[in-house]
């Protein structure tokens, strides 16, 4: 099983907490268009011999293209591309795009699944992130795209707002299940350096919500998602059952993927590559023959501590003999006193097959991850 993913680096706004990769400037979508399209085809033989199971259109906005932009995009990877008859193929939407028409047009691509980047329905923290749309819009898009025809739906919200109340955060809670969708991930706000708000951050202006109501948050969104039906799979994705990304979770079982588009990432055969992360620089490399890039293959160790961090973080947790057949760690030696620590304050499960965490304890995966990586020496 393999994915191809492709990140359109366009928005409308800056998000004042995003740090992705991307412009406000379209002067360079065509040639960057272009550019994904080459680089489709320079580098077709990396997945010769296996089937694309998921397709995902991510960014950036790709759903600010044209219909035929994002049908030239699909046509370049059918063409060049083994895949397979019902492959999952997911649009990131932002709200404002979505009309009757357009959705319409996305199901005639073979897009099946759209991640709607909803983040809020409260007016207020809309704008205080700049968002391009409005607390209307972010409810009435998804109603629209289930009423054309499309009921694989994900939306995303943040959580981990600074001075939000219970009560709105459980207004938020009650707009999003209302919606009935089947699927919703959940990200933690964070405050990067190279952000706006990161840059308010260090005039005093943001301040970060305190970890413990994070963590309330966190803890309020797991029960009232659970109570709709709306199951915890990853510690950022929840869904009903049968419903979890494929695309992702391909991610996770580490299975090949390639990254198509400027900063886009692939993983191939043990070896991750990254492209450069320059619209301008991107393109012209293409039009040259050359796809700026740098890879690095993973070492054992590397292999054993992504397969702890993307495994802890799952409803399924982590495996203790698969561990020791695939990296030749023995968890149970090598990490006795911090799996003890962290079974004795109730943050970790641990059985014969599986280490996993409790609820409290994905409140602290990410050190949790850490405590058991390997270090090189
Ligand atoms: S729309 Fe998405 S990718 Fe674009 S700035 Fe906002 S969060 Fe970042």
């Amino acid at each position: 099983m393999a994915g191809i993913y492709v990140h359109i680096p366009f928005c409308r706004k800056a998000c004042h907490y995003c740090d992705f990769h991307f412009s406000t400037s379209l002067k360079t979508k065509d040639n960057v268009l272009n550019g994904i399209q080459l680089e489709a085809l320079q580098r077709k033989e990396s997945l010769a011999d296996q089937e694309i199971k998921t397709i995902y259109l991510g960014g950036g906005t790709p759903s600010l293209l044209k219909s035929n932009e994002l049908k030239d995009i699909l046509n370049a990877i059918y063409v060049h591309y083994s895949v397979s008859p019902k492959p999952e193929i997911t649009l990131e939407a932002n709200p404002e795009d979505i009309t009757d028409a357009v959705v319409k047009n996305w199901i005639k691509l073979g897009i099946n699944r759209l991640s709607i980047g909803v983040q809020s329905f409260n007016e207020d923290i809309l704008s205080w992130m700049n968002r391009s749309h409005n607390s209307t819009q972010a409810a009435l898009s998804v109603k629209i795209a289930q009423d054309a025809g499309i009921s694989n739906i994900s939306i995303d919200l943040i959580y981990g707002v600074p001075h939000r109340t219970h009560a709105d955060w459980m207004n938020e809670l009650k707009s999003a299940v209302d919606l009935n969708t089947p699927h919703i991930s959940a990200y933690c706000l964070t405050i990067e350096p190279e952000t706006v708000f990161g840059k308010k951050a260090v005039k005093g202006e943001v301040l970060a919500s305190p970890n413990s109501a994070s963590s309330v948050e966190f803890i309020t969104l797991v029960d009232n998602l659970k109570d709709a039906g709306i199951h915890f799979y990853e510690v950022s994705n929840f869904s009903k059952f049968g419903f979890e990304s494929r695309h992702n979770s391909n991610y996770w079982n580490r299975a090949d993927y390639i990254g198509l588009g400027p900063g886009a990432h692939s993983f191939i055969d043990g070896t991750r590559s990254w492209n450069v992360s320059n619209n301008a620089l991107y393109a012209t490399g293409l039009k040259k023959g050359t796809l700026i890039s740098q890879s690095e293959t993973l070492s054992n160790i590397d292999n054993y501590n992504e397969y702890i961090m993307t495994n802890l973080r799952r409803r399924e947790g982590i495996n203790p003999k698969l561990i020791t057949a695939h990296y030749g760690v023995t968890l149970s030696q090598s990490f006795k006193d911090i799996l003890t620590r962290y079974e004795a304050s109730k943050d970790l499960l641990i059985a014969e097959n599986s280490i996993k965490l409790t609820q409290n304890g994905f409140l602290l995966a990410d050190r949790i991850a850490s405590d058991l990586f390997l270090t090189h020496d």
